[in-house]
């Protein structure tokens, strides 16, 4: 029966792996998703089947109770809620390997060499844990978003770290009840001092860095369990999860340190733009979209906030009836995480082959009679280009060599960096304010007319 349960063990394994695959593309990743988790149900229900597993009843009643929860939070999520949802999610994920961690430790027969990777394990689990949920109640508004600094905060974070280390070291070779409380208690206190200097903006880079975190705690509970499906699926998760991370402080233009001790969000503020902001009507931005031979969309967070993205699709056939040539700009941040424009655009039926990345799309803007932009801000903000800016490196989408640009947003509000957006102010572009879905709406009515 080991040996089956092992079989069935690795192969969950490899079809998380060929799931990781799938996901790699819009394509394709729903179905990883579904191969994912029925991957992870024939795991669990394998364990099941171990020799002298007890508890079973207990064991449904959590995996019914957890399940029900999970399944009716995932279908009430705003799209827009997504980050914290997954913050939670893996703040679980986190909290299970700690779990564990603490359960083998207080059982006390682990030899010391598996005593180090439990304690290792349960530090960055308990660390993940807290600090994702710091995470969520940032982005969910129930605590200041701004970063919570104090002075010499870093020193502090440090000295606390060193100190819990220094007692997980012990606790190897003492396996006292209640040196492995205070361990745990002191880790737990550290992912919520680690997370608090970090500015709400910046909570998906840090959750998905708290992701590898867990990856890597199951992944090392799994080494002291002798659980190569724990082994694999934590290795996986640890190195995708790190991945990501670098893949978004990179389209950030930001070093993961900067990340995590840079206090993002509290940044000072510039000086005002020259120049003057201009408005257009919305029959004039509807007649110079319809007679465009080339318009770009260019989707960001506000899009999300607005849920315009079905009556942008509505858009893009009404203007590629007219004959105009339709794309999308994507920029890698764009949103508030990874993939959130494919996604939603994906959801209100746009093709994937009209979404194009920003290496793509870049050398078009000069070709496009207009450039729309929704409810993005610092992914098109030419100050990325000018040292001494705070978005100074950031790739952006070169919204300003269109012909025209059009801004859609509700007002003068500024993104996420928090500083003024120079494009505007160009001669070039245009704001038409209100909100993303109200003003698509309208302006798809006033084309129809052409
Ligand atoms: P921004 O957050 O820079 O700007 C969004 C703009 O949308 C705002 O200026 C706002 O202006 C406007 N807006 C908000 N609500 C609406 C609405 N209902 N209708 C119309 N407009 C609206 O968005 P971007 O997508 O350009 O940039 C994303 C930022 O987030 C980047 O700085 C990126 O680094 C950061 N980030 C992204 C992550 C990711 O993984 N995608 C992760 C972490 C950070 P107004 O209030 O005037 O309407």
């Amino acid at each position: 029966m080991t040996w089956f349960i092992q079989a069935i063990y690795f192969l969950t394994a490899v079809a998380f792996i060929y799931a990781l695959k799938q996901m790699s593309h819009p394509r394709t990743a729903r179905k990883g998703v579904v191969y994912a988790g029925i991957a992870m149900a024939v795991a669990v229900l394998a364990t099941f089947l171990w020799p002298g597993m007890q508890n079973l009843g207990l064991m449904v009643v959590a995996l019914v109770l957890g399940g029900a929860v999970a399944w009716w939070a995932a279908k009430v999520v705003a799209m827009t809620d997504m980050p914290q949802m997954v913050a939670i999610y893996n703040g679980m994920g986190g909290g299970a390997a700690g779990t564990i961690a603490a359960v083998e430790l207080l059982k006390g027969e682990l030899s010391p060499a598996f005593a180090a990777l439990a304690v290792l394990g349960g530090l960055i689990g308990a660390v993940s844990f807290s600090g994702s949920l710091v995470a969520f109640a940032k982005l969910q508004g129930l605590m200041r978003e701004r970063p919570i600094t104090f002075p010499g905060q870093q020193t502090f974070n440090l000295v606390w770290l060193a100190v819990t280390v220094i007692l997980g070291i012990v606790l190897i070779f003492k396996p006292a009840v209640s040196l492995i409380v205070l361990f745990f208690l002191l880790a737990l206190a550290f992912g919520v001092l680690m997370t608090l200097p970090i500015g709400g903006a910046d909570m998906p880079v840090v959750i998905s860095l708290y992701n590898a975190f867990t990856g890597l705690a199951v992944g090392f509970e799994g080494i002291a369990l002798i659980q190569p499906a724990l082994m694999v699926a934590g290795t996986v998760v640890g190195a995708a999860g790190t991945l990501l991370t670098q893949l978004m402080a990179k389209a950030m233009n930001r070093s993961l340190a900067n990340v995590l001790f840079g206090a993002f969000g509290a940044v000072e503020e510039e000086g005002p733009v020259e120049g003057e902001m201009k408005e257009i009507g919305l029959e004039d931005a509807a007649a110079l979209m319809a007679y465009a031979g080339k318009v770009i969309i260019v989707p960001g967070y506000g899009m999300a906030v607005a849920q315009a993205q079905h009556k942008i699709k509505e858009l893009m056939d009404e203007l590629e009836k007219r004959g105009v040539e339709v794309k999308f700009a994507i920029h890698p941040v764009a949103g508030r995480m990874p993939g959130h424009m494919n996604v939603l655009l994906a959801e209100a039926g746009v093709p994937y082959d009209k979404l194009f990345d920003l290496d793509e799309i870049n050398p078009e803007f000069e070709t496009a009679d207009v450039a729309l932009v929704i409810g993005a801000n610092d992914v098109v903000n030419p100050a990325a280009r000018r040292e001494g800016s705070p978005l100074y490196g950031m790739p952006i989408l070169d919204v300003d060599k269109a012909k025209n640009v059009i801004v859609v947003k509700r007002g003068r509000g500024k993104g996420f960096a928090g500083i003024e957006n120079e494009l505007f102010y160009r001669p070039n572009t245009r704001m038409l304010f209100g909100d993303a879905k109200d003003v698509v709406t309208k302006l798809v009515q006033a084309i129809k007319q052409y």
